[in-house]
């Protein structure tokens, strides 16, 4: 243990790697269209058949002809025209061919002249620059050859991952099952948003922004709604939860309270591997397993909610799912922010990238509260502060983007 972490809570970097041991690669997979495929990860390798593109082709609109027919000042017959989509015959030496984008280059030319370099008379092209070797020709395969390996099992489709199976002609690829995911919000004090709330009650944020955090990785989610704070009801609860789903997120209920009964019923039903970490805010995260089931645990408080689960759940999920990647990538950027007494806990930042002086800082939401859900709203993603480490305002602090995090 360093000088500065609490005696108790467990660094975050030793619970992210004991929960990743835990995370066990699922193995069943299933085979699905492109249009289905967005977010999913593969669950093989995919191996080219093709050369893309199959043929060398124009770049531009313009005339292809050889190197060598080219005189200046002479014109040039035209002895064919090539839109994008025809076989070309090969060209006969000394003459010309029309050509289009994306079009076939014909046997025997080796240049295309773009036809803003040309002015073509009556079945004749002058050229007014002289061209060179190769120029304006796309060769064949200059994207992707036959027999190289495009994508990689453990890889999640992108967008322009599909365009690339879609490229070498794959409609329907192999990736893996999608875990079930149950979500639970305990808490009585909550009611659902488009119900009137009476006094003493919140509106449920938790339920979506957990949900909306599981779409984004393409997950199966089990919506258990809201659980009552009994021992019973939380018993009951996590017991269908650990009954319909591959793994069980909760919310609320994990804290020292006697209204917090999570910890409780987990102990009944399975057992507890972690709880409470040096990570802020979210401390009293915990992990364990419930009939078997892993079961994630987190805080109540909305803004504890989304980092534990983008810091510590994301990427369990994302490794139990068969990712290869499940570690977000952050970069070092200049602090707008002074942390002149060193926290005990890793402390997660709700910032926004923002010019200040003339340079791109990280800025502060005013309220890091753990309950204030706005600063995640309002935020581009987290400065990370570890433990014992003061920041003065121009300092390097690591820099999360969201956008490494919510899919
Ligand atoms: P707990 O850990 O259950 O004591 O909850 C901590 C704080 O988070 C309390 O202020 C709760 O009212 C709040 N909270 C718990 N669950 C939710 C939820 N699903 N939506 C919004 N706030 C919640
Ligand atoms: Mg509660």
């Amino acid at each position: 243990m360093s000088c500065c972490e609490k005696p108790g809570l467990m660094p975050v970097e030793q619970a992210l790697a004991q929960l990743l041991e835990s995370a066990v690669p699922t193995v069943h997979t299933v085979q699905v269209s492109l249009q289905e495929a967005l977010g999913r990860v593969l669950a093989e390798d995919v191996v080219s058949t093709l050369d893309v593109p199959p043929a060398a082709n124009s770049a531009v609109d313009g005339y292809c002809l050889r190197v060598e027919d080219y005189v200046a000042g002479k014109a040039v017959p035209i002895s064919q025209r090539i839109p994008a989509g025809v076989v070309p015959q090969p060209l006969q030496p000394g003459t010309a061919a029309r050509i289009f984008t994306g079009a076939e280059i014909p046997p025997n030319a080796n240049c295309v002249v773009m036809q803003e370099d040309c002015v073509e008379t009556a079945n004749a092209v002058q050229i007014n620059a002289a061209p060179q070797l190769d120029q304006n020709i796309r060769p064949q395969a200059q994207d992707i050859q036959r027999g190289q390996r495009i994508l990689q099992r453990g890889q999640r489709l992108r967008a322009q991952d599909l365009g690339l199976l879609a490229s070498i002609g794959v409609a329907q690829v192999n990736v893996y099952q999608p875990l079930r995911v149950a979500v639970l919000s305990t808490g009585d004090e909550l009611v659902e948003p488009g119900t009137p709330v009476a006094p003493g009650q919140i509106y449920n944020s938790n339920r979506y922004t957990l949900i909306g955090l599981l779409q984004g990785l393409g997950l199966h989610i089990v919506d258990l709604g809201v659980v009552a704070d009994t021992r019973t009801a939380t018993e009951a609860a996590l017991k269908t939860a650990a009954a319909q789903a591959d793994v069980v997120i909760s919310s609320g209920g994990v804290s020292v309270g006697e209204e917090d009964h999570v910890k409780a019923a987990l102990s009944a039903l399975g057992d507890i591997q972690m709880w409470k970490l040096a990570i802020k805010p979210g401390k009293p995260f915990t992990f364990g397993r419930v009939l078997g089931k892993p079961f994630l645990g987190l805080p109540g408080n909305p803004a504890a909610v989304f980092v534990t689960f983008t810091i510590l759940c994301r990427p369990w999920l994302l490794k139990a799912q068969g990712a290869t990647h499940f570690l977000p990538q952050g970069f070092s950027l200049p602090a707008a922010f002074t942390l002149s007494k060193p926290g005990k806990r890793q402390e997660y930042f709700r910032v926004r990238l923002d010019m200040v002086d003339g340079q791109l800082r990280l800025v502060p939401h005013p309220n890091q509260s753990s309950g204030v859900l706005f600063s995640a709203s309002w935020s581009s993603g987290f400065a990370v502060v570890p433990p014992g480490v003061t920041v003065s305002k121009g300092d390097p602090v690591q820099y999360l983007p969201f956008d490494a995090l919510l899919n």
